[in-house]
């Protein structure tokens, strides 16, 4: 070991990279291990003595020094190295990962000085008995992660000898270990037998199709859902989540053998985290007309479907509105480039032409869009002050600065009345085409006028837009929290949907 010493600030001799979806911890053992050094001494000559690495979870949030300290080692990129944390997730998986406390879908480790009192890491025991995938990868600490898909096999997440949660950084501490082997990564650190000897349990078909898919959208950051074809993935996720605890707590209500106090998804064990993601698997194989047939046979109630806290993202929002539980069949803005393409064909708008061009009735969706069968006033001011009751029910800076936005959004839609194409590209000289000249805004009133929703805009310009901290060349008044980019006519087109109650009927001018 003493050969080792003065290597602090230095690259090491083997330069251990991080595999793919490697954790930060389990990149720092195999670093140590590859060195025949026992993980505390590494960490001592990396970090210092002292260095408190392993009383926190260091994947889901490692401090500077420490990534500084292994790249520096190991001569790898710092960017490489933060994808090695959970915390890169943030943005993909969820809105914000929080360094302790809980995050939404990763499993918490229940820390206590350096040990763990939760299972919260799983591994597959098939991809640990192979040398060459012999790491713990992020995905194991996803709560909705429950199989591995390449060996179609469960996930596991205690010793199958001692029942001991896996803690790979305490491997090397037993006495019988004094010199770290190959197999050390995955011994018990409790009873010092090797994890991967067991039987591996086949995964089911629906609960493997869900895993891939919930991994390629946390891949591709967007996935097709319903009606459209590129869910922003923290907008899924989200719902997914409220999916979950709204529909569970609508079934605790009529099940006597569920407790009524359970915990978060989180933190349930890995076997009821998998009976409750079987049935999620199977409302969203068929969304949403399986979770529709079960929200009519249990008699779900919006107010257990709804979180009490915090916004839903529309996808869910509007399957369990409570006037509201049905979805178009037709997005409007399908129904709007069929009707382009119509109108370029035949001159005019035409629903016949467009059923035939189409294949299917665009009706419903078409009937505000036409320029005659505008949203009448009262469906669009209902729809503002709606949110106007969100904004005042959220503390959170950022849902507040969301929902303001979709407020300002419905204004440019209905009160400028341009299309959800234009809305999606509406700049500053584009209102100004749009009304000019623009006078100053007054609050008094949802604003009813195209002069005064350009107010509303310009005032939305120069006030609300800029805290969304949009990407210096992007001109478009609608951006993105997330790209900071100007945001998609399909994003448009979901925040400036009308709940269907309003668009009954009747409602129209
Ligand atoms: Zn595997
Ligand atoms: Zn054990």
């Amino acid at each position: 070991m003493t050969s080792l010493e003065g290597l602090s600030g230095s690259v090491w001799p083997l330069h251990v990279k991080p595999r793919p979806d490697e954790l930060l911890s389990s990149w720092l053992i195999r670093f140590a291990h590859a060195h025949q050094l026992k993980i505390e001494s590494m960490c001592t000559l990396l970090f210092g003595r002292q260095s408190p690495v392993w009383n926190r979870d260091i994947d889901r949030l490692a401090p500077v020094w420490l990534l500084q300290g292994i790249c520096q080692a190991t001569g790898t990129h710092l960017q490489q190295a933060k994808h090695t944390t959970l915390g890169d997730l943030e943005g993909w998986l969820t809105e914000t990962i929080s360094p302790l406390g809980k995050s939404h879908w990763i499993v918490p480790l229940g820390i206590f000085h350096r040990t763990r009192q939760h299972p919260g890491l799983m591994y597959c025991p098939a991809c640990l008995s192979e040398e060459k995938s012999r790491y713990y990868r992020r995905l194991w600490r996803m709560a909705w992660a429950t199989a591995c898909l390449t060996h179609q096999c469960l996930l596991v997440d205690t010793c199958p000898a001692c029942g001991a949660p896996i803690v790979p950084h305490r491997s090397d501490m037993g006495a019988r270990c004094y010199l770290p082997t190959r197999l050390t990564l995955i011994t018990c650190h409790a009873c010092q037998k090797l994890l991967t000897q067991q039987t591996l349990l086949p995964v089911s078909p629906p609960l493997a199709a869900l895993q891939a898919k919930l991994e390629d959208t946390l891949k591709n950051g967007y996935i097709a859902l319903g009606d459209n074809p590129s869910l922003h993935s923290v907008l899924f996720f989200e719902g997914l989540r409220a999916l979950l605890t709204g529909g569970l707590r609508a079934q605790k209500q009529r099940s006597t053998n569920v407790k009524k106090h359970a915990p978060v998804f989180e933190s349930r064990p890995l076997e009821e985290r998998r009976v409750i993601l079987e049935q999620l698997a199977q409302w969203l194989n068929n969304w949403p007309e399986d979770f529709l047939t079960d929200i009519k046979v249990h008699s779900f109630r919006s107010a257990e479907l709804c979180s009490p806290a915090g916004i839903l993202p529309y996808w869910y929002y509007q399957v369990v509105h409570p006037l509201n539980q049905r979805i178009t069949a037709t997005t409007e803005m399908e129904a709007e480039a069929i009707m382009d393409a119509v109108a370029k064909q035949t001159g005019g708008y035409n629903l016949t032409a467009a059923q035939r061009l189409a294949g299917k009735n665009i009706t419903p969706a078409w009937r505000h869009l036409h320029p005659l069968h505008r949203v009448n006033f009262d469906s669009y001011e209902m729809a503002v002050v709606e949110i106007d009751h969100q904004i005042a029910g959220t503390l959170d800076r950022s849902q507040r600065l969301l929902l303001l936005r979709t407020k300002f959004i419905l204004v440019a839609r209905y009160g400028l009345q341009v299309s959800i194409k234009s809305l999606s590209k509406l700049t500053l000289a584009s209102l100004y085409q749009l009304a000019s000249p623009i006078p100053n805004a007054t609050f008094y009133e949802v604003p009813r006028s195209r002069v005064q929703a350009a107010a509303w805009l310009l005032w939305y310009w120069h006030h609300l837009r800029p805290q969304l901290s949009p990407a210096p060349d992007e001109n478009r008044v609608f951006t993105s929290s997330l790209t900071h980019k100007g945001l998609s006519a399909s994003a448009c087109s979901l925040y400036s949907a009308l709940p269907m109650r309003m668009l009954k009927s009747g409602q129209f001018t």
